[in-house]
């Protein structure tokens, strides 16, 4: 079994026939899914396809860089408006079911809609979540190991489509990675043309022992031995391997495989021979293969190495 750590399905791109994507990965033998969340917008229905997935589809909940404007604070408290929601449903093993019933009040009509509308109902009634932001101490509310929430993410700086909200990313992703070390759970990182900001904040953050990935690596070696120097780091590598000319084959071939985790970043950077068209998760076993090219291992041991390493990462 592969496991992808880091999916789309409630992209617009896949929303229309996502059931079918889950049903394709899995038969393709990617038997766990990740899904990383954006902002609030997109977060309901990535809940909601996750909810038809219990077991197989796990969340990461975060703020995305690209979402980071001058609200992005209110987004916080979306965010953890979302988690506490999420816990006060997972005291029971069945998920999506305890919430939908405690909107009924009681009245013993089961309700078939979605629990993602109770959810934003709920978040409405946590008013006071706002003031947690202020403090960010652990909280004594700590999320059960095999709770659906696995990640913080994705999360980071992206300067690719300018620096207008530079230094509200920076806040954002500092604020974030507090949040993870208190919740204790890795992150997922997103990170496009801000190394050296990165290298600033997480340097600043070492005493939080922060743990995680850096989505969609495409880095060097120095910068990955770099980051080891402040925090525990995969890499997670997708489509992107398998371009041609792609340096990061040189690279990866230096990359201890406990280090490495697969994703395919769906329905974007598809790998050859799909490379410009949509992206599956479906298609990861064509990255487990490249990598199993550099690295001259057989696929059977990169699938059984990196499916460790995603299951001891995020406790899936
Ligand atoms: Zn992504």
């Amino acid at each position: 079994m592969l496991i992808d750590t880091h999916t789309h399905f409630y992209d617009e791109w896949l929303r229309p026939d996502a059931e079918e994507a889950i049903q394709r990965a899995l038969a393709a033998g990617v038997g766990k899914l990740i899904q990383a969340d954006i902002d609030s917008r997109e977060r309901p229905a990535m809940w909601e396809i996750g909810d038809r997935h219990p077991g197989v589809i796990f969340e990461m909940l975060g703020l995305y860089p690209g979402s980071v404007d001058g609200a992005w604070r209110e987004e916080i408290d979306r965010l953890l408006a979302w988690r506490e929601a999420i816990l006060a449903r997972e005291t029971t093993p069945t998920r999506g079911v305890i919430l939908a019933q405690e909107a009924v009040g009681g009245s013993g009509t089961r309700q078939t809609a979605g629990p993602t509308s109770q959810i934003a109902g709920t978040a409405s009634q946590i008013a006071g979540t706002a003031s947690q932001f202020a403090d960010p101490a652990p909280q004594t509310a700590v999320p059960a190991p095999r709770s659906c929430i696995v990640a913080v993410g994705e999360i980071g700086l992206d300067y690719h489509e300018g620096k207008e909200f530079a230094a509200q990313q920076r806040e954002a992703f500092r604020v974030q990675l507090e949040l993870a070390s208190a919740w204790d759970l890795p992150v997922n990182i997103h990170l496009r043309d801000a190394w050296e900001d990165f290298f600033a904040v997480i340097e600043d953050c070492r005493h939080l022992h922060i743990r995680g990935n850096l989505h969609c690596f495409s880095g060097s070696y120095e910068l990955f031995e770099r980051a080891q120097r402040s925090g525990e780091w995969s890499v997670g590598i997708g489509g992107v391997v398998t371009f041609r000319n792609a340096s990061l084959a040189g690279t990866l071939a230096r990359i201890p495989m406990e280090r490495i985790l697969l994703e395919t970043d769906a329905p974007y950077l598809a790998p050859v021979p799909y490379r410009g068209k949509r992206n599956e998760s479906a298609y990861l076993p064509l990255v487990a293969a490249k990598v199993a090219e550099i690295k001259h291992l057989p696929i059977e041991e990169v699938e059984r190495i990196t499916t460790h390493n995603a299951e001891t990462l995020f406790r899936i």
